[in-house]
């Protein structure tokens, strides 16, 4: 024990050791199964280094990132515009760190078999201990196919790939690695961006515009560039804009001012308003929905890994502390309430990391697999739904098993609060997501096929789990069609389900207790209600080795 200075009236006691330096990696079976089951064991040596990485130095420079919120600069000392943040430089630490690991360009550098899996288990660790940066970092991994259509910005697709992290605002031509960003949501309407209404004027040279207008979310308004909606003659269109002209020149797009955002403080998100700003199209004119959607499957896939990674380092942080922490003569984790909660979030966390992991092979394998890419397309909308959905609560109730510990911003639960809400809201909210799962069900018949065949491989042998399967036969078959009204209702059984077999497949201890309760309903609505005769005995140490 290191000589601490003592108080004059009593000892400091019952509180538990530091949370990190812990292997994120090493602690973590589910990941690590994951990791093989979905393809990735031939990166698992590079995944751990950074899972050693990320429990200690990653985390530790989290909490100075989100205290020093960024600050906008518009201009320098003598009056020039200059548009620029300022972060903190564990921000920059932090973004240093995940792109040299790969956390952003690891599936489109190394393009093999598993490539995808071993990036989404990098993504998973990187939020873990700091989630804000990871908005800049998914971008700029899901911008890289739809930079690849054109052949005019191969630079980009191939600077975004770089394992170098160049923070300066420079040219691309100055700059090893760059960063991307995205701006679809106008003040008018985020969700439908068919209402769009800034401008883009075609300009003499093939391919390139101005554009004017605003966006009115625009996250990490320190990348080199960001693809863009506006309107064109023949429509909506996708553009790259870039801050710097190719000549060198500073664009012409304002930073306005930072948002005030309830939480995710280490990333800077803003308002923009662009004054005939160059930018160059991507796609064709009035296919820009069309464009853009090719990255929203690996927005969404990050989503879910966002929100599982919360989830997890929310559970690993209320076990370690009940493991320490003694009430009424017992520890916490021994008493039988507490343990209830904590086998029960332990399922819910299992549940998120093995789908998320899942959907993230049907991503591997989309662009050679028709049957992958329907289930991913599908998949990410319910997964990106239901995960998201279920972080808030769940960080909450990992919250409360600290006490008050867990409600004070030196520790990450309160971070982790408030950054919760975040991936549900952005990409889509929930109940775009599930309007989008009838759309498929009702347009893309392959993706309710895909969905069922999946749902089919794991057998019959649990009742809860073919009882709720065969509840979805209709919808997935397309002979019951769901109305709006009944969207979620569906999408959550979906989840459910898939959730179910993701577990079933995975041989997981967890996968009969998760049907009971989540299919079989035998649960109430807050964690913690799992049957009593439902032994937490070893869900806990699997969660987190004691
Ligand atoms: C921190 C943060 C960062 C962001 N960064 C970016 C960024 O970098 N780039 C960017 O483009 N955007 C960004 N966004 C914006 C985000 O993607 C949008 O806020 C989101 O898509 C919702 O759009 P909206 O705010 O206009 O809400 P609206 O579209 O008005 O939606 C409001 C609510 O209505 C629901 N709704 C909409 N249509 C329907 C319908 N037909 N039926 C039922 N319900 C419906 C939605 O689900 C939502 O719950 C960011 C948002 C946040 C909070």
């Amino acid at each position: 024990m290191p000589d601490l200075p003592r108080y004059e009236t009593h000892v400091v006691e019952n509180q538990p050791p530091e949370f990190a330096p812990r292997d994120l990696w090493a602690d973590d079976v589910v990941l690590r199964e994951s990791v093989r089951r979905e393809g990735a064991g031939a990166f698992a040596g590079r995944i751990a280094d950074y899972g050693a990485l990320a429990g200690d130095t990653l985390y530790r420079l989290g909490f100075d990132a989100h205290r020093d919120r960024p600050r906008l600069r518009t201009h320098d000392r003598f009056g020039h515009r200059v548009d620029q943040v300022e972060f903190h430089p564990n921000y920059h630490a932090l973004m240093q760190a995940a792109i040299e690991h790969g956390v952003a360009g690891l599936s489109w550098a190394q393009p093999q078999a598993g490539a995808h899996v071993a990036r989404a288990a990098l993504s998973y660790l990187h939020s873990q201990a700091e989630p804000g940066t990871s908005c800049p970092l998914t971008m700029t991994h899901a911008a890289v196919p739809v930079l690849r259509r054109e052949p005019a910005l191969r630079d980009w697709a191939g600077k975004a790939t770089a394992f170098h992290y160049d923070p300066r605002d420079l040219p691309i031509a100055a700059k090893p690695g760059v960063t991307i960003g995205m701006g679809m949501t106008e003040k008018q309407g985020g969700s439908d961006v068919r209402a769009n209404t800034t401008t883009a004027t075609s300009l003499a040279e093939a391919g390139e515009y101005t554009l004017s207008g605003h966006k009115w979310f625009f996250s990490a308004p320190m990348s080199d560039a960001f693809l863009v909606l506006a309107q064109a003659p023949g429509g909506l269109t996708c553009f790259l804009l870039p801050r710097h002209l190719p000549d060198g020149a500073k664009n012409a797009f304002r930073l306005l001012r930072l948002k005030d955002k309830l939480g995710d403080w280490s990333n800077a998100s803003s308002e923009v308003e662009f004054r005939g700003a160059w930018a160059h199209r991507v796609g064709d004119e009035g296919r820009g929905i069309a464009t853009i959607l090719e990255m929203v499957m690996l927005t969404r896939l990050d989503c879910m890994l966002g929100s599982a990674a919360i989830m997890r380092m929310a559970l690993a942080q209320a076990i370690h502390h009940c493991r320490h922490r003694r009430a009424f003569g017992k520890r916490l984790v021994e008493q039988p309430v507490m343990r209830n909660v904590l086998a029960d979030l332990a399922i819910e966390s299992e549940a998120a990391l093995v789908f998320a992991m899942r959907v993230a092979r049907a991503v591997d394998a989309a662009p050679h697999d028709a049957a992958e890419a329907a289930f991913a397309r599908i998949a990410t909308a319910i997964g990106k739904y239901w995960i998201c959905k279920r972080a808030p609560a769940f960080v909450n109730e990992a919250q409360e098993c600290l006490g008050g510990n867990g409600y004070v911003e030196e520790s990450i639960l309160a971070r982790l609060y408030r950054q919760a809400p975040l991936n549900s809201i952005w990409e889509g909210s929930g109940n775009i997501q599930c309007l989008d799962v009838l759309r498929a069900l009702a347009k893309e018949p392959e993706a309710g096929l895909a969905s069922w065949n999946e749902l089919q491989a794991t057998g019959s042998e649990d009742a809860d789990y073919s009882g709720a399967v065969e509840r979805l036969r209709a919808p997935l078959a397309g002979t019951l069609r769901v109305e709006e009204a009944g969207a979620r209702m569906l999408v959550e059984d979906l989840a459910l389900a898939l959730q179910g077999n993701a577990l079933r497949r995975a041989g997981s201890p967890v996968a009969q207790v998760f049907c009971r309760t989540r299919l079989g309903r035998a649960h109430g609505l807050a964690f913690g209600t799992l049957p009593p005769d439902s032994s937490s005995d070893g869900m806990i140490d699997r969660a987190l080795a004691p």
